[in-house]
């Protein structure tokens, strides 16, 4: 039977709450794995400062009050977690220790620099790892550490079943050295990782398994009731079959503000809009400076943009710059070309030139402007971009090589180089023809 529900937020709230709430884990850990994953971070403050994002009912929380001198503020979108927290702290004479409060972690109140210590324990997949990483980079101090434990690849292939499992339920999952990657991109350097032994997903599933009748007598075997109890137990039953495939994994990392060396950007602040008058001899030097170290050049793309700038092709809302701390770092043009068919001339796109300037690559800025202005030229209304470039490049995109679809350029470049991206599909179906390109 087909499941409507791919991940467990589509449920009822209530009845989440009511499942778990009574269990002292919401994910596969332990104590021993918490404290495993504390060990790595030797040199924190005496009294540390901690925040522990998406404690459900506090397992870790528990562990971690216990095993620092810290104070820590854990946070939750949950009110009955949060509520289940706040009776165990009572109980346990740890409210001089832990703040537990109601927020979500995609709207958190924490200060800058305010923490030593960052922990997500099974919980950083509801804003995404790698969004996770980035965004609360900032609420670390200098050196402070992050710990988040992240649900992984094993293997560089999988199954269908349960690659198509994970793929509707968390698209982010990837391999280990991938997260660790992404880790690194994020600003952080690498401090540990560890794979969580098979023995702390029986400690998340036996209580689970125990508490499922129980469950469901208490909800008069209802529909949602069943529907969640389905969900579970389909998880586990897969788990059972392809562990050696996936699993949790612990990934630590101390806040750097280099990356592969080169200055760490918060790419959260990058600010891409159109261009201005004032903006055009500051486009014009970062261009040339930037197509210095491209690896295709011509050495005129800044002549080319003025070029294309002062012509019809022009499209001011479609001539893009990025900004940080003031600065233009990057710059990206999407301008008029034509296509000729056998009986038409018709309108599209030419994306050219782009570029970011050396010391602000690979960090996702080209990316960002590539996205940015297909979005805008969608929006307007074109149904098709072309480019020249470097198809390594550009077919992450989506771009593919017009030869797919019978349209050659009018100027002697080789094929394989000339690419198109449809705006909507199917643009370009029987639109053979000759392309102005370049
Ligand atoms: N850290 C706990 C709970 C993990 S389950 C443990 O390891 O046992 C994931 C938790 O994330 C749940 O408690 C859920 O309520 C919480 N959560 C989901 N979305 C959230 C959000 N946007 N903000 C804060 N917490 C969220």
């Amino acid at each position: 039977m087909e499941n409507k529900h791919t991940i467990i937020y589509d449920f009822d709230h209530t009845l989440i709450a009511d499942f778990f709430r009574g269990l002292k884990r919401q994910g596969p850990e332990s104590d021993e794995i918490t404290k495993l994953a504390l060990h790595f971070i030797n040199d924190l403050p005496n009294n540390p400062s901690i925040a522990d994002i998406g404690c459900g009912t506090g397992g870790q929380t528990i562990t971690l009050a216990q095993s620092t001198n810290g104070k820590i503020k854990a946070v939750d979108l949950m009110p009955e977690f949060v509520e289940s927290l706040k009776e165990n702290i009572k109980q346990l004479g740890l409210d001089k220790k832990i703040f537990p409060s109601l927020e979500s972690m995609t709207d958190l109140s924490f200060e800058e620099a305010e923490f030593d210590l960052i922990w997500a324990e099974g919980s950083i997949y509801n804003i995404g790892y790698q969004k996770g990483l980035k965004e609360w980079r900032k609420y670390l101090k200098t050196n402070g550490y992050i710990a988040v434990s992240e649900v992984s690849w094993f293997t560089d292939s999988r199954p269908q079943e349960i690659s198509d499992y994970w793929e509707s339920s968390y698209p982010e999952i990837d391999t280990i050295p991938n997260k660790i990657k992404q880790m690194q991109q994020a600003g952080y350097t690498p401090v540990a990782h560890f794979i969580f032994p098979e023995i702390c997903w029986w400690n998340y599933f036996n209580p689970m398994l125990n508490n499922i009748e129980p469950f469901l007598q208490k909800h008069n075997y209802s529909e949602g009731a069943k529907d969640l109890v389905d969900h579970l137990t389909e998880e586990i039953a897969l788990y059972r079959k392809y562990k050696s495939d996936y699993g949790y994994v612990f990934y630590i990392g101390q806040k750097s503000d280099l990356v592969n060396g080169k200055d760490y950007i918060d790419t959260e602040n990058i600010r891409i809009r159109a261009e201005t008058e004032k903006d055009l001899s500051g486009i014009y030097d970062l261009i040339q400076t930037a197509f210095k170290t491209a690896k295709v050049k011509d050495g005129d793309e800044q002549d080319f943009a003025v070029k294309l700038r002062n012509s019809d092709r022009y499209i001011p809302e479609l001539a893009l710059v990025a900004e940080y701390n003031n600065k233009l770092i990057g710059q990206i043009m999407l301008t008029k070309t034509y296509l000729t068919t056998e009986s038409n001339k018709e309108e599209y796109l030419l994306l050219a030139p782009i570029s970011v300037l050396i010391e602000y690559r690979d960090q996702g800025i080209g990316s960002k402007l590539i996205h940015k202005s297909l979005d805008k030229a969608r929006k307007s209304g074109y149904k098709a971009v072309f480019l020249c470039g470097d198809p390594a490049y550009y077919q992450r995109f989506g771009f593919r090589p017009t030869s797919e679809f019978g349209i050659k350029p009018a100027l002697d470049i080789p094929v394989q180089y000339v690419m198109v991206y449809e705006l909507e599909p199917n643009a370009l179906k029987d639109r053979s023809g000759i392309v102005e390109c370049c």
